[in-house]
Protein backbone atom coordinates (compact mmCIF):
# COMPACT_ATOMS: atom_id res chain seq x y z
CA UNK A 1 0.00 0.00 0.00
CA UNK A 2 1.20 3.42 -1.08
CA UNK A 3 1.80 6.32 2.16
CA UNK A 4 0.21 9.65 0.72
CA UNK A 5 2.24 11.72 2.29
CA UNK A 6 5.81 11.49 4.09
CA UNK A 7 4.65 12.72 7.66
CA UNK A 8 5.20 10.17 10.16
CA UNK A 9 2.61 10.95 12.77
CA UNK A 10 4.14 10.56 16.36
CA UNK A 11 1.73 7.75 18.49
CA UNK A 12 -0.70 8.81 21.20
CA UNK A 13 1.66 12.20 21.57
CA UNK A 14 0.64 14.32 17.79
CA UNK A 15 -2.87 14.36 18.07
CA UNK A 16 -2.50 15.78 21.70
CA UNK A 17 0.06 17.93 20.94
CA UNK A 18 -1.73 19.49 17.72
CA UNK A 19 -4.70 20.52 20.04
CA UNK A 20 -2.08 22.11 22.85
CA UNK A 21 -3.57 25.43 22.96
CA UNK A 22 -0.85 28.61 23.42
CA UNK A 23 -0.94 29.45 27.43
CA UNK A 24 -3.85 32.57 27.80
CA UNK A 25 -4.95 32.19 24.59
CA UNK A 26 -8.54 31.60 25.83
CA UNK A 27 -10.61 31.24 22.62
CA UNK A 28 -7.75 28.66 21.64
CA UNK A 29 -7.58 26.72 25.21
CA UNK A 30 -9.00 23.31 24.33
CA UNK A 31 -7.24 21.83 27.29
CA UNK A 32 -7.94 22.00 31.02
CA UNK A 33 -4.90 22.69 33.28
CA UNK A 34 -5.52 19.04 34.18
CA UNK A 35 -5.69 18.00 31.15
CA UNK A 36 -2.25 19.95 29.35
CA UNK A 37 -0.12 18.80 32.09
CA UNK A 38 -1.29 14.97 31.08
CA UNK A 39 -0.27 15.75 28.05
CA UNK A 40 2.91 17.00 28.42
CA UNK A 41 3.69 14.54 31.16
CA UNK A 42 2.79 11.99 28.24
CA UNK A 43 5.81 13.62 26.08
CA UNK A 44 8.30 13.97 29.05
CA UNK A 45 7.58 9.62 29.59
CA UNK A 46 8.28 9.38 26.19
CA UNK A 47 11.73 11.35 26.59
CA UNK A 48 12.32 9.35 30.00
CA UNK A 49 11.91 6.28 28.10
CA UNK A 50 14.76 6.94 25.77
CA UNK A 51 17.05 8.22 28.34
CA UNK A 52 16.48 5.17 30.18
CA UNK A 53 17.51 2.96 27.35
CA UNK A 54 20.75 4.55 27.10
CA UNK A 55 21.24 3.94 30.68
CA UNK A 56 20.79 0.50 30.95
CA UNK A 57 22.73 0.09 28.15
CA UNK A 58 25.76 1.75 29.83
CA UNK A 59 25.07 -0.17 33.02
CA UNK A 60 25.41 -3.12 30.84
CA UNK A 61 28.63 -2.64 30.05
CA UNK A 62 30.14 -1.74 33.28
CA UNK A 63 30.28 2.27 32.72
CA UNK A 64 29.79 4.23 35.36
CA UNK A 65 28.00 7.58 35.20
CA UNK A 66 25.84 10.34 37.10
CA UNK A 67 22.42 12.36 36.66
CA UNK A 68 21.80 15.47 35.59
CA UNK A 69 24.41 17.13 37.04
CA UNK A 70 23.32 20.54 37.77
CA UNK A 71 26.44 22.38 38.07
CA UNK A 72 27.22 21.67 34.32
CA UNK A 73 25.60 23.84 31.27
CA UNK A 74 22.46 22.89 30.42
CA UNK A 75 22.36 20.07 32.85
CA UNK A 76 23.26 17.18 30.71
CA UNK A 77 21.29 13.90 31.20
CA UNK A 78 24.30 11.68 31.55
CA UNK A 79 27.67 12.68 32.94
CA UNK A 80 30.72 10.60 33.02
CA UNK A 81 33.65 12.27 34.69
CA UNK A 82 36.10 9.69 34.10
CA UNK A 83 35.72 10.52 30.53
CA UNK A 84 35.21 13.62 30.78
CA UNK A 85 32.03 13.37 28.26
CA UNK A 86 28.42 14.37 29.03
CA UNK A 87 25.75 12.79 27.07
CA UNK A 88 22.42 14.37 26.17
CA UNK A 89 19.46 11.91 24.88
CA UNK A 90 17.50 14.47 22.86
CA UNK A 91 13.89 13.55 22.16
CA UNK A 92 13.54 15.34 18.63
CA UNK A 93 10.73 17.00 18.62
CA UNK A 94 11.83 19.24 22.01
CA UNK A 95 14.89 19.44 20.96
CA UNK A 96 14.20 20.86 16.95
CA UNK A 97 15.90 17.71 15.08
CA UNK A 98 14.44 18.37 11.89
CA UNK A 99 13.68 14.79 11.23
CA UNK A 100 10.64 12.85 10.72
CA UNK A 101 10.02 12.86 14.45
CA UNK A 102 9.83 16.46 14.73
CA UNK A 103 7.29 18.23 12.43
CA UNK A 104 5.25 21.35 13.58
CA UNK A 105 1.78 20.60 14.65
CA UNK A 106 -0.82 22.21 12.76
CA UNK A 107 -2.53 24.34 15.54
CA UNK A 108 -0.59 26.44 16.97
CA UNK A 109 2.56 26.52 14.83
CA UNK A 110 3.91 30.16 15.91
CA UNK A 111 4.04 28.86 19.51
CA UNK A 112 5.37 25.69 19.00
CA UNK A 113 8.12 27.06 16.32
CA UNK A 114 9.18 29.64 19.50
CA UNK A 115 9.46 27.23 22.13
CA UNK A 116 11.54 24.87 19.80
CA UNK A 117 14.09 27.34 19.04
CA UNK A 118 14.44 28.52 22.24
CA UNK A 119 15.36 25.05 23.40
CA UNK A 120 17.87 24.63 20.09
CA UNK A 121 19.33 27.75 20.82
CA UNK A 122 19.99 26.66 24.41
CA UNK A 123 20.76 23.37 23.63
CA UNK A 124 23.83 25.25 21.10
CA UNK A 125 24.85 27.45 24.21
CA UNK A 126 24.94 24.92 26.79
CA UNK A 127 27.17 22.38 23.91
CA UNK A 128 29.78 25.73 23.57
CA UNK A 129 29.61 26.25 27.42
CA UNK A 130 31.00 22.24 28.08
CA UNK A 131 33.39 22.23 25.54
CA UNK A 132 34.71 25.40 27.17
CA UNK A 133 34.93 23.35 30.01
CA UNK A 134 36.77 20.86 28.51
CA UNK A 135 33.71 18.35 28.07
CA UNK A 136 33.11 16.10 25.19
CA UNK A 137 29.84 16.35 23.96
CA UNK A 138 27.69 13.65 22.42
CA UNK A 139 24.07 13.75 21.86
CA UNK A 140 22.35 11.17 20.97
CA UNK A 141 18.42 11.74 19.05
CA UNK A 142 15.37 9.86 19.67
CA UNK A 143 14.67 9.06 15.95
CA UNK A 144 18.44 6.93 15.71
CA UNK A 145 17.81 5.08 19.06
CA UNK A 146 14.52 4.02 17.37
CA UNK A 147 15.54 3.13 14.48
CA UNK A 148 19.12 2.06 14.28
CA UNK A 149 20.25 1.43 18.34
CA UNK A 150 22.67 -0.92 17.65
CA UNK A 151 24.75 1.80 15.46
CA UNK A 152 24.21 4.43 18.52
CA UNK A 153 25.51 2.52 20.94
CA UNK A 154 28.41 0.78 19.23
CA UNK A 155 29.43 4.72 17.86
CA UNK A 156 28.81 5.86 22.03
CA UNK A 157 31.11 2.96 22.73
CA UNK A 158 34.18 4.11 20.20
CA UNK A 159 33.80 7.60 21.68
CA UNK A 160 34.11 6.55 25.09
CA UNK A 161 37.26 4.38 24.23
CA UNK A 162 38.86 7.44 22.45
CA UNK A 163 37.86 9.69 25.25
CA UNK A 164 39.63 7.30 28.30
CA UNK A 165 42.56 7.17 26.08
CA UNK A 166 42.78 10.36 25.67
CA UNK A 167 42.23 11.02 29.72
CA UNK A 168 44.93 8.52 30.21
CA UNK A 169 47.34 9.90 27.53
CA UNK A 170 47.02 12.94 29.52
CA UNK A 171 47.71 11.81 32.97
CA UNK A 172 51.13 10.17 31.50
CA UNK A 173 51.94 13.53 30.43
CA UNK A 174 50.69 14.74 33.74
CA UNK A 175 52.85 11.72 35.36
CA UNK A 176 55.77 12.40 33.11
CA UNK A 177 56.44 15.99 33.71
CA UNK A 178 56.34 15.45 37.35
CA UNK A 179 59.16 13.31 37.30
CA UNK A 180 61.35 14.73 34.79
CA UNK A 181 60.97 18.40 36.36
CA UNK A 182 63.44 18.68 39.13
CA UNK A 183 62.96 22.53 40.64
CA UNK A 184 66.16 23.46 42.38
CA UNK A 185 69.00 21.86 39.47
ZN1 LIG B 1 15.31 12.94 15.07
Amino acid sequence: MRRKSKEVVLPAVRPLLAAAPEPGDRSTDVFSKAKRSEVMSHIRGRDTGIELQVRHWLHSQGFGYRLCVRTLPGTPDIVMTKYRTVIFVNGCFWHGHGCHLSSSPKTNPEFWRNKIEANRLRDERSELALTDLGWRVVTIWECDLESRPDLVFRRLKARLRAARLRMAKRHAIRRDAACTFQPGR
